[in-house]
């Protein structure tokens, strides 16, 4: 059984004899030292250097294991309120914590969405009761999440959001969708958009390359790539930052190879897209069943090319949990999604070791890449002065992706596989927060 702490308080720890790894100074080194101090990242040492600090603080001995920033996700769906069925804050942090993730942030398809101020502080009042991780709220960025009239994000900045977004949609109205960027422009909040234009993708179940072997309608490229560009024009024309979720298509990097250079333009992918195509249907059916859909081995190949050129900045899972009943309704009719934040990083180092992926910038795309990209000042790096959160991992650990999980899902292609490596403790401000046992 795994341990889970969720009262915590700002620890002062030792990290010894791992291999420490860090994406903001390239250090790379085996056998150093960690000193955390009251929450904060102290030092990084070298292997027999002896810390010179207080005595008294407990020591994690990490010999054999990588030690790394904790993750951050910026693309989470966490299901509360209102569909806590298949995941809840409790259960959805936890398992960001089982995958090394200290950072979330959850998307607005909830029921009832954070769409007001009201409803915003709810939410984070429930977060404040339940999480035992760090939770970003994103909020919505039309009223109700109909695409038609923009949020006060004035309002929304005041208490403290870092971006909205329709996520499952875009943003229908292209006027609606201009006005909230230009809001974006005057707040600094950032729109991290779901691209996808359904009168071209009819919110069809598989891409459109494979469509007509399942004899299912299918989801052209053109649906992404265009509402990417569409986003970008506006991002230039407003000066709005535009974010675009879960890129799947060599159509879309072209549009973001030119996109980026505003410098208001940025993007994400899933471990999915970067690790599977749109074959693995015939085997997985509904459990690899997502938005957008798996695609073809050049998108697959041209998409994991970008993130390493740093075209596409960062990582996230998208962890889209379901119940079982729902994800066995087939290909057609179950909704769409993967549960991601247990499986991440671990189905990740798939494509380092067969040399697709170097492992610095799997580690930078899932740690300080996305907190460069929100504003997380001061996370993300095991650097002095940064925060005391930290990810533990043991790269020869072997198991098998197998119920019960930490989140409440188990819809994931990868079930019953098995799986080189894994997270053994996750540090949050200095304090062990999450440790398998
Ligand atoms: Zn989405």
């Amino acid at each position: 059984m795994s341990t889970f702490t969720r009262h915590h308080s700002k620890g002062t720890l030792l990290i010894k004899g791992g291999t420490m790894m860090d994406p903001l100074t390239g250090l790379s080194m085996k056998g150093g030292s960690v000193f955390i101090e009251d929450g904060v990242i102290r030092s990084v040492s070298g292997p027999g250097a002896r810390p010179v600090f207080s005595e008294g603080y407990r020591v994690y001995d990490a010999t054999g294991k990588w030690v790394m920033p904790a993750f951050i996700d910026p693309h989470v769906h966490l299901r509360e309120p209102g569909f806590t069925h298949k995941e809840d804050f409790e259960s959805g942090t936890k398992a960001a914590l089982a995958g090394g993730y200290t950072t979330v942030f959850a998307m607005p398809n909830t029921n009832p969405p954070p769409d007001r101020p009201e409803r915003i502080m709810q939410i984070m009042d429930l977060t404040r009761e339940k999480a035992y991780c760090r939770v970003e709220i994103v909020a919505t960025a039309t009223l109700g999440r109909e695409g038609k009239e923009p949020v006060p994000l004035d309002e929304f900045r005041d208490l403290g959001i870092k971006a909205v977004s329709d996520d499952g949609d875009s943003i229908s109205h292209l006027d609606t969708w201009r006005r909230v960027l230009q809001g974006c422009a005057d707040t600094g909040i950032i729109l991290t958009d779901h691209p996808e234009l359904t009168t071209l993708t009819r919110r069809a179940p598989v891409n459109d390359d494979i469509a007509a072997k399942f004899g299912l309608p299918g989801a052209p490229c053109s649906g992404e790539a265009g509402a990417v560009a569409i986003g970008s024009i506006l991002a230039r024309e407003t000066g709005g930052r535009y974010h675009a979720q879960h890129v799947s298509c060599e159509l879309t990097v072209k549009v973001l190879e030119k996109a980026m250079e505003s410098g208001l333009v940025t993007a994400e992918v899933t471990p999915h897209h970067l690790a599977l195509t749109q074959e693995i249907l015939h085997d997985k059916g509904a459990l690899a069943k997502c938005s957008p859909p798996l695609r073809t081995g050049t998108d697959r190949s041209k998409v994991l090319d970008a993130f390493v050129r740093g075209v596409i900045a960062a990582i996230a899972t998208d962890h889209a949990p379901h119940t079982v009943d729902e994800k066995s309704r087939g290909l057609s009719d179950a909704p769409f999604g993967i549960m991601g934040l247990e499986l991440a990083f671990t189905s990740l180092l798939r494509l380092v070791r067969a040399g697709e992926l170097p492992l610095s910038r799997l580690i930078e795309g899932m740690s300080l890449a996305p907190a460069r990209l929100f504003g997380l000042e001061g996370r993300g790096a095991l650097a002095p002065g940064y925060v005391g959160d930290v990810v533990i991992f043991d790269p020869s650990m072997e198991w098998d992706v197998e119920p019960p999980f930490v989140s409440k899902s188990s819809n994931t292609p990868y079930l019953g596989e098995r799986m080189t490596g894994r997270v053994v403790a996750t540090i949050m401000d200095g304090s062990v927060v999450y440790e398998l046992s």
